[in-house]
Parts: structure tokens; C-alpha cells; sequence
């Protein structure tokens, strides 16, 4: 059976096209590969009132995303989350137009689910049977949750100081986990030096091409939920980089299916003080990101110090018009009450993070009041009990329950 999708290397370096039947990773220039679909059979057998009728999880999309004929995908009902219209907080901004993407409603609990889905998916037709990824933590949990859907086994690489709730999460989908002395970076090494020799299917951001087709139905999303428009803004907290890769992939596949017309939105990258390589290389002026040095963020999803999609996030960022934005940790944990407080949204400290750069981009003029503004609230509040807990007692902050104990 033919499949209605190839790979091409996403810097066009002159290798392949790669037939998608057979496993691949990266180019052989070592840059990541795309998916790229048949437009002309896309647009005879699709449009935007099928669409409407689709299943309301992110396979609605479903001719646009890898998934061969007569095939069930691997899902947990990923995606289709709610767009929030966010007044209170917007007028705490001075903004008449402000909107929240809440992927914190997608299983296990972040916007990873929808890459691991299309991942695991892909995988799991290409004959996988071990799939292993190295995580900062909510990657690890999607992959566990996936595999254990899909009857695989998974191998997950986190560093050691992962926050315990990410570990249990994914022991409680029987994944296989080990920690490791450092980053994400070196967790990605001893995966692959494990990984390797046995034949594991490497499910690692960007080094496998499928993860960045179910993150794009972000941008699917927004698109549709918005009668088919863009914001002008996009704010996106950016760790590897597939959410900024996939919208900006989703932008320009709207465009050739015709049901988005219009500019593009402006996507802008969030980053952490402690951990900001996309950020500096932005305001640089450079094409790559140089690796950043004791990286450190309370915000796991940003504690990336090295992309292997760097090229492709840059290139996003400055062909859409948008730029860049480093924040710091106490700002995020600002950010994760503001939303609390004001929309009943919970976030992480990476969806924090997205209101601490909305903050400085409205008060430095670049956002303006009656901008339309999506905020990527990529993944829920449960896994940070403890991050805000300490700094409730760093602020002084005394829950009546803790009074009330303290005070017998
Ligand atoms: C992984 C992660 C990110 C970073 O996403 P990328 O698309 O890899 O840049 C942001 N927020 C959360 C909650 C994450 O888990």
C-alpha cells in the first residue's frame, strides 16, 4: 500500500526524498525530516465543512498527519483543547484580545501527548516494538502512556533531578525509567548508547520526524477555532522547539489547502533566564544556537541547553515576524497565579512563563491593545505542587490550613 506521505529533509540540503515506509531519523546532513503530504489528493478528498464534522481530538485532522489507509491511531483522545477567552487577565494587561490554548487538558497532562501519538502511531506500524526517549519530564510521561496504549515498551531517560511526580507518572504506565547525572542532553546520549546496539526506536524531539506532525495540529487548531484566521500573536515557551516548528509547519500547509488566508501570526519563543540559547542566537542575528552552559530553569520543558531544530526555530521566528524572550524563574511562578487567579487556569511554570513575556512585549510596545494574542499554556499545574509550594513560603504566604497547624 503506498502511503500518501514522504520525508524531505527540512533544510533541503539535496538528500531524498526518504521513503516513509522504512524507519528514519534525522537527514543524512543530520537535520531533521520532515512529513510532506500529496496536496492534490489532500485537497480533493478534504475541506474545511468535513473538517468540521471530524472527531473532536487532533486526528480530526487526520489526511494531514501520518496515519496509512484503514489504520487506528494510537490515542487517548489528544488535542481539540480548548482555545479560553481570557478578559480578566487581558485587562489586568491592558489587552482587549487575549486568548489561552489549554493543553493541560490533554492526557498525562501536556501538549507532548499529541507528538507522542503520531510518534508512537508511526512507530508502531514501522514494526517497533522498544521505543526510548530521553525527556526533561513530560515527554517521558507521554511516551509511557502511549506505548502502554499502543502494547509497546518504553525506555525513558531523565535527568536526575526530575521532579518525582514525571518518574511516577510514567513507572505508573510501566515504562522503564532511568535517571541520569545531567541534562536532557546527556540523558539523549546514554539512550542512544544503550539504545542503539538493541535496536530501539528512537523517539527523541526532532531526531524522529512524526512527533512535530501531532504537535502542528496546535496550529490547526487555533486556525479553526478562530472561523479560520490567525492571531497576530503566537506566545510559545520553547524548550527543543517542535511547537514552534509544527505551528509554523501548520501555517504554510493552510495556506496550501487555501483555508487560511491572510499574514501569518507572529510566533514568539519564551525562554528561561537560566536557559535561553534560541533567545540569544535571535537577538544575535545568528542561524544556529550555540549549546548554553549550566542551564538551569524551574521550568523542566525549558531546560533544553541544545536543539537539534535550532535552524528551523530561528528560521520560524524571523520569517513570521516575531522575536524572542527570556524570563525569569520567580516571573514564570508569577505568571502560573496570574492565570490561576484571574482565569481558574492551571498551568505549568513553561505557561507562566507565556504572561511574564506577554507582560514585557505589551509594556515595551511591541504587542499592542487591541492585538489578538494566543497564549500556549503547554502543560497543567499538578506536577509543580512543590515548585509552588515553595515559593508561597518563600513569599511568605501561609495557606489557613497551614495557620491552623501551626497554630495548635
Ligand atoms: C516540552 C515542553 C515545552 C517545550 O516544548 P518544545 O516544543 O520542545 O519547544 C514547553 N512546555 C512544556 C510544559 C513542555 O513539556
Amino acid at each position: 500500500m503506498a502511503l500518501t506521505f514522504h520525508l524531505e529533509c527540512s533544510v533541503l540540503c539535496g538528500a531524498g526524498p526518504f521513503d516513509a515506509t522504512k524507519v528514519h531519523h534525522l537527514c543524512t546532513c543530520g537535520r531533521p525530516l520532515l512529513a510532506r503530504y500529496d496536496w492534490d489528493r489532500v485537497s480533493s478528498t478534504w475541506s474545511r465543512s468535513t473538517v468540521h464534522n471530524g472527531v473532536r481530538s487532533m486526528w480530526r485532522y487526520s489526511p494531514v498527519l501520518p496515519l496509512e489507509a484503514d489504520e487506528t491511531p494510537v490515542s487517548l483522545g489528544e488535542g481539540w483543547t480548548p482555545l479560553l477567552r481570557a478578559s480578566r487577565l487581558g485587562a489586568d494587561l491592558g489587552l482587549t484580545q487575549l486568548l489561552i490554548k489549554d493543553e493541560a487538558l490533554n492526557p498525562t497532562n501536556s501538549f507532548k501527548a499529541r507528538g507522542m501519538s503520531t510518534a508512537v502511531t508511526r512507530a508502531r506500524a514501522l514494526g517497533a516494538k522498544t521505543l526510548a526517549v530521553p525527556s526533561a519530564g513530560n515527554a517521558a510521561c507521554a511516551l509511557a502512556a502511549y506505548a502502554a496504549r499502543a502494547g509497546l515498551q518504553a525506555k525513558v531517560f531523565m535527568p536526575q533531578d526530575v521532579k518525582a511526580p514525571f518518574v511516577r507518572e510514567c513507572q505508573l504506565h510501566g515504562a522503564d525509567v532511568t535517571l541520569v547525572d545531567g541534562l536532557i542532553t546527556d540523558a539523549g546520549r546514554v539512550s542512544a548508547e544503550r539504545g542503539q546496539p538493541l535496536g530501539w526506536y528512537d523517539v527523541s524531539t526532532l531526531k524522529e520526524p512524526f512527533r512535530v506532525e501531532g504537535k502542528k495540529t496546535m496550529g490547526y487548531e487555533i486556525a479553526e477555532q478562530l472561523a479560520w484566521s490567525w492571531p497576530d500573536w503566537i506566545i510559545y515557551p520553547t524548550g527543543g522547539g517542535t511547537g514552534i516548528v509544527g505551528i509554523w509547519k501548520a501555517c504554510e500547509e493552510l495556506e496550501r489547502l487555501g483555508w487560511v488566508t491572510g499574514q501569518r501570526p507572529g510566533l514568539i519563543s519564551v525562554q528561561a533566564d537560566g536557559c535561553a540559547p534560541i533567545v540569544r542566537a535571535f537577538h544575535a542575528g545568528a542561524t544556529t544556537a550555540a549549546p548554553w552552559d549550566n542551564a538551569s530553569t524551574v521550568a523542566d520543558g525549558l531546560r533544553v541547553p541544545a536543539a537539534v531544530g535550532d535552524i528551523l526555530v530561528l528560521q520560524a521566528l524571523r520569517e513570521s515576524g516575531g522575536g524572542a524572550v527570556a524570563v525569569s524563574d520567580d516571573d514564570m511562578i508569577q505568571g502560573m497565579r496570574d492565570l490561576g487567579r484571574r482565569e481558574g487556569v492551571g498551568a505549568a511554570p513553561e505557561g507562566g512563563a507565556t504572561v511574564a513575556a506577554l507582560r514585557r512585549l505589551v509594556d515595551e510596545g511591541m504587542i499592542r491593545r487591541n492585538d489578538r494574542v494566543v497564549l500556549l499554556n503547554t502543560g497543567g499545574a499538578l506536577k509543580y505542587l512543590e515548585v509552588l509550594h515553595e515559593a508561597q513560603r518563600a513569599a511568605g504566604i501561609h495557606s489557613q490550613e497551614f495557620e491552623a497547624r501551626s497554630a495548635q
